[in-house]
């Protein structure tokens, strides 16, 4: 098949290699020029495990390319893909700016029957405002369909080539069809194709986030108690996971969850259920919990230090909201190193990705190091904020070498408190004892 996907970030351009990786051609739209000449010279924009060798066989295939041109990729194609920011606004709503010029802009461009997809998360009505949007210019059939996008960053390759469901709203039977088979590739049972209406497709797609992030925050709350009581919050999730109507997944407890999704789609919900005259009460506790959460991880490394925090050198290991990407995008470590930076701390910090992106926020403000043990070099403290892998295992002895000062907070649980006690760290992690 023939597609264009406007929008070629972290949802675009996985979509649209992995959609020229099963035989389709893709043609990829930006409105930003120097990263579609960089694609173009078959250089991946951004770090995502697995995405570079599909997206280099397929430019080298021509299954895959770029352009800034959008009348050009909706000339060529049958289905229209678009992958658009939807930030939030000022009020907490989802800015449907990029999505509805964008349509605008498609409406007189079309010149046969084509099927525009929206795989931006956009709040209910959406799909009928861009019907509507694309209806006051195009002169030929075309369907709106709402399919918004589930992969996770640091694994969406793998999302998108199995996913755990495809949501498509539509009440269209050709376009169902064409969707059967546009998704046959990545699914072996049917059954993972759910059709729905498009208002339905995209709420629910809000619904799926909050739910996640409810879970977040609810372990949060959880930990808090613990910290309290004296009892330990990793205990406890082991204990509630293997109840297969709770699941092991997402009951981690750390300092809140951050990225481009869950923080403004959480905001988006709430926001919609004040627009239509109620409140959302689970949501909005779950956003105040949230908060709270990076505040107290704070409190934990200000009160240690008390009146003697200006001055201090602190490390920081992570910087990206996540393990396996170097999306920044309400990163908790921002809040962190610029509240610290605030009281006069120096900060050093580590980030097996992104650190580049940090230093285009951050400029010089920080310093950055080469590895995860320089940067602990004369350290007071070490504070954990992204659970990479190779900061699960470290050479501890190597660590005592380095730092100053023996402290670790800890905002991952990577630690066992038993080893962490043998070593004489002060230890503060979440929801669990301070080892001192
Ligand atoms: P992104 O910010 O990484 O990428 C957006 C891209 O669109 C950028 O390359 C930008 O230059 C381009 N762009 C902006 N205006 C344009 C225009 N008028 N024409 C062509 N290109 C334009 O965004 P993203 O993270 O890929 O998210 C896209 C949408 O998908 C959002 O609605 C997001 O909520 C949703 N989503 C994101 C994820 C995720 O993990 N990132 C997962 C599921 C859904």
């Amino acid at each position: 098949m023939k597609i264009a996907v406007i929008g070629t970030g972290y949802v675009g351009l996985v979509t649209g290699t992995c959609l020229a990786e099963t035989g389709n051609n893709v043609i990829c739209v930006d409105i930003d020029a120097e990263k579609v000449a960089k694609m173009q010279q078959s250089i991946v924009p951004f770090y995502e495990p697995d995405l570079e060798s599909l997206f280099k066989r397929n430019i080298a295939n021509r299954t895959l390319t770029f352009t800034t041109n959008l009348a050009e990729a909706v000339k060529e194609s049958l289905i229209i893909i678009l992958a658009l920011p939807t930030p939030p606004s000022e009020d907490g709503s989802a800015d449907l700016s990029y999505v509805l010029n964008t349509a605008k802009a498609i409406g007189p461009m079309i010149d046969e029957y084509k099927i525009i997809v929206n795989k931006s998360t956009v709040p209910v009505g959406t799909a009928d405002k861009v019907r509507e949007a694309i209806a006051s210019f195009a002169r030929y059939e075309f369907d709106v369909v709402s399919n918004p996008e589930f992969l996770r960053e640091g694994v969406a390759v793998n999302d998108f080539m199995k996913p755990s469901r495809v949501i498509v709203g539509t009440r269209s039977e050709k376009v169902k069809k064409v969707f059967t088979e546009l998704y046959a590739p990545y699914m072996r049972q049917g059954e993972r194709l759910i059709f729905m209406d498009e208002r339905s497709a995209e709420i629910t797609k809000y619904a799926a986030n909050a739910f996640l992030a409810t879970k977040i925050s609810f372990m949060n709350e959880m930990a808090g108690l613990c910290e309290i009581l004296g009892a330990d919050i990793e205990q406890v999730r082991r204990g509630i996971g293997t109840d297969d109507r709770i699941g092991k997944q997402f009951l981690y407890a750390g300092i809140g969850y951050g990225g481009s999704c869950f923080p403004k789609d959480v905001q988006a919900l709430a926001r919609t259920a004040t627009e239509i005259g109620g409140d959302f009460k689970i949501v909005d506790a779950v956003m105040k919990t949230n908060y709270a959460q990076r505040e107290k991880f704070l409190d934990k490394v200000i009160n240690y230090f008390s009146a003697d925090l200006k001055g201090k050198k602190i490390a920081f290991w992570g910087l990206a909201f996540k393990p396996e990407t170097d999306d920044l995008r309400e990163a908790p470590s921002l809040y962190l190193i610029n509240e610290l930076l605030a009281e006069g701390v120096k900060i050093i910090a580590y980030d097996p990705v992104a650190m580049e992106n940090t230093e285009r926020l951050l400029g010089d403000r920080i310093t950055y190091a080469k590895n995860q043990y320089e940067v602990l070099e004369d350290a007071d403290a070490l504070v954990i904020v992204t659970e990479w892998k190779n900061f699960r295992n470290p050479d501890f002895d190597l660590m005592i070498e380095k730092m100053k000062k023996k402290v670790i907070f800890d905002g991952r649980n990577l630690y066992n408190l038993e080893r962490m006690q043998e070593l004489g760290f002060y230890y503060n992690s979440i929801g669990r004892d301070i080892v001192q």
